[in-house]
């Protein structure tokens, strides 16, 4: 290098650097909607929300993607080492002292079954474990006998001031699967709501929470139609709201006699529940708006939106299997006379 070249390369270093310095401080500083997304307690996570900076955004992202591992870790029945699985361990031998995450969601799940009288009920968990939707396998008649004794939210004895939790018999196994996300979705909204997000998109599988506007529009949610994915039955322009819905199209298979066999099950036959594709409910928050979802597919069109109108602030959707479309009345349009 000539020295001629070399002062004239010292000399532009600096216009160099302000340049990067620049393009780094345009990089970071740019208020934007961000998206992030990730699979988690076995379903795909997605979250989008605006952001001032590209630098925030990133730490949102992962703070809050991080919550569904941690609920996942906590709360699934498939790890060995899990809280709840150490609970279905131990709970039959003598009370169990659990967090008070665990608790919350065990406290909401039994307000969930006595709304519903018993459709919802965790203990489900004794029956559905000998289903396989993946291998199309389902429990014989003779299993379901046997297992159907163990499903009873009533034997799981929550205590309020030591928190802990028991079972009034052996053998007993439940599964958060039909609440647990709307757990961690409440959970990822609080942490956005602490790092200053205003306006966000939070879902986990089929359960949603809104944080606000789109900055001066309403979300529009698609209620997808159960037999075609791309499409939806119904387009619903909403905000700061949860919603969930549960359908016979997530995890099912068909069986040798042609009938759909799917991951909500009653629990008084150990079935799946036939009657109903989807229920989407509108509510506060998404722990309440997932188990009543899970809830009202078991009811049906009839008992279910007869429970949801006794509830203020929650509004559900029903689509039954003749496709026929039912909506509570805080959904029912205005009249035109
Ligand atoms: P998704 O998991 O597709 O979001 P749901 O919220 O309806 O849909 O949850 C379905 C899950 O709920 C099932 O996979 C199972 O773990 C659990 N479940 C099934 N039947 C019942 C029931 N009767 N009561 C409580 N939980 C149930
Ligand atoms: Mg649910």
């Amino acid at each position: 290098m000539s020295n001629e070249g070399f002062s004239e390369w010292l000399w532009r270093a600096p216009v160099l650097v302000t340049c990067l310095w620049l393009a780094g401080f345009a990089g970071t500083a740019s208020a934007d909607w961000y998206r992030f997304s990730d699979t988690a307690m076995t379903t795909p996570v997605e979250l989008e929300f605006w952001a001032e900076d590209k630098a925030l955004a990133n730490r949102v992202g992962e703070e809050v993607l991080a919550v569904f591992h941690q609920v996942d870790e906590q709360m699934s029945r498939y790890r060995e080492d899990s809280e709840v699985s150490r609970l279905n361990r131990n709970a039959a031998n003598g009370p169990v002292t659990v967090s008070d995450g665990l608790f919350q969601v065990l406290e909401k799940a039994r307000e969930v079954s006595i709304l519903s009288d018993g459709a919802f009920d965790i203990t489900f968990g004794s029956v559905g474990y000998l289903y396989d939707f993946r291998a199309g396998k389902k429990p014989t008649e003779e299993e379901l006998r046997s297992g159907l004794p163990r499903v009873n939210f009533r034997d799981v004895v929550l205590d309020q001031d030591a928190r802990t939790v028991e079972f009034r018999q052996a053998g007993i196994r439940v599964d958060l699967g039909g609440i647990a996300k709307g757990y961690a979705v409440d959970l990822g909204i609080e942490r956005l709501i602490n790092l200053g997000i205003r306006h966000a998109r939070l879902s986990a599988g089929g359960d949603m929470r809104l944080l606000g506007d789109k900055r001066g529009r309403p979300w529009y949610v698609g209620i997808r139609d159960p037999r075609s994915e791309g499409r939806n039955a119904v387009v619903l322009p909403l905000e700061d709201v949860a919603v969930s819905t549960s359908g016979d199209y997530e995890r099912f298979f068909v069986d040798e006699a042609g009938e759909r066999v799917h991951h909500i099950l009653s629990p008084e036959t150990g079935k799946s529940v036939q009657g109903v594709q989807s229920v989407t409910i509108i509510g506060e928050d998404a722990l309440t708006t997932d188990g009543l979802s899970t809830a009202v597919f078991v009811l049906g069109p009839a008992k279910g939106l007869e429970m949801i109108e006794r509830l203020p602030g929650i509004d559900v959707v029903v689509i039954d299997d003749q496709r026929m479309m039912h909506v509570s009345e805080g959904l029912v349009p205005p009249q035109t006379d």
